[in-house]
């Protein structure tokens, strides 16, 4: 019902010369696949990135946008701007970005709803630091973040939300999640979509794991039946590992 999504968080790694590279050989590898598999490098690669996966099974988006449409915001990337760039998916709330740019709920809703307003699927990150997981608050921890960041979003179609769930412990430091600690919260955030938005709705909605996720470790944490798929950082960076895992997906 929920097809698997891959994708990769190349958060500032590789120039856009590398990433053209990258991509060539990526598409000369690809296997036929069920899955559906998503590339989030950062923005000045994106042109190339159309350039590369325009009409082609393969996604691409950008790790962050603005919460502002348009105007006097220097540095800024908005919403149109990567909706004009063919961008499907964008990450928001990404654990790197609450942490070094003090990024809180309320942005990282403005964000995700101006990427719904240019029909751009967010990626939505959450997930709980150690010191959280280990008083045994990390549910509702990552809850209240789900909550805060979908406060009065209204959403018809499953297809216009992903969530990610991402530890924050996991996070680069090949520590990942128990495949069963991870359905278990994947469990709680279903359930909480489904009190938000009914449970036809929350039944297909893909939340994915991320986190240290590697090709020995992806098979079992894809084998929870909660876990749609992963947002993977370290293990996308080589082409080698990244089409293992999307073997492993299948
Ligand atoms: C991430 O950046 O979202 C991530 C999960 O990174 P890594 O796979 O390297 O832990």
């Amino acid at each position: 019902m929920r097809r698997l999504l891959i994708a990769g968080n190349w958060k500032m790694h590789k120039t856009p010369s590398e990433a053209r590279v990258w991509f060539r050989e990526l598409k000369r590898l690809l296997p036929p696949l069920a899955s559906e598999v998503a590339l989030l490098p950062a923005f000045p690669i994106l042109p190339y990135a159309r350039e590369a996966f325009q009409d082609t099974q393969v996604a691409y988006g950008a790790q962050d946008v603005s919460a502002h449409r348009e105007g006097a915001y220097t540095g800024e990337v908005s919403a149109r701007m990567l909706a004009d760039l063919g961008c499907r998916y964008t990450i928001v709330g990404h654990s790197e970005r609450r942490k070094h740019h003090q990024e809180t709920d309320a942005l990282v809703r403005e964000k995700l709803l101006r990427l719904l307003e240019e029909g751009i699927t967010p990626i939505l990150c959450v997930g709980e630091p150690l010191e959280v997981r280990e008083r045994g608050e990390a549910v509702p921890y990552t809850l209240g973040q789900l909550a805060a960041a979908l406060e009065g979003v209204d959403l018809q179609d499953p297809r216009q939300l992903v969530v990610a769930y991402e530890p924050v412990w996991a996070i680069g430091t090949g520590k990942n999640a128990a495949p069963l600690d991870a359905e278990e919260m994947h469990q709680a955030i279903r359930s909480a979509l489904s009190k938000r938005y009914g449970e036809g709705f929350a039944a297909r909605v893909r939340i994915l794991y991320g986190g240290s996720v590697n090709p020995g470790n992806f098979a079992s944490l894809l084998s929870m039946p909660n876990v749609d798929g992963g947002l993977v950082g370290g293990a996308s960076l080589g082409l080698e590992s990244f089409l293992a895992l999307l073997r492993i997906a299948g």
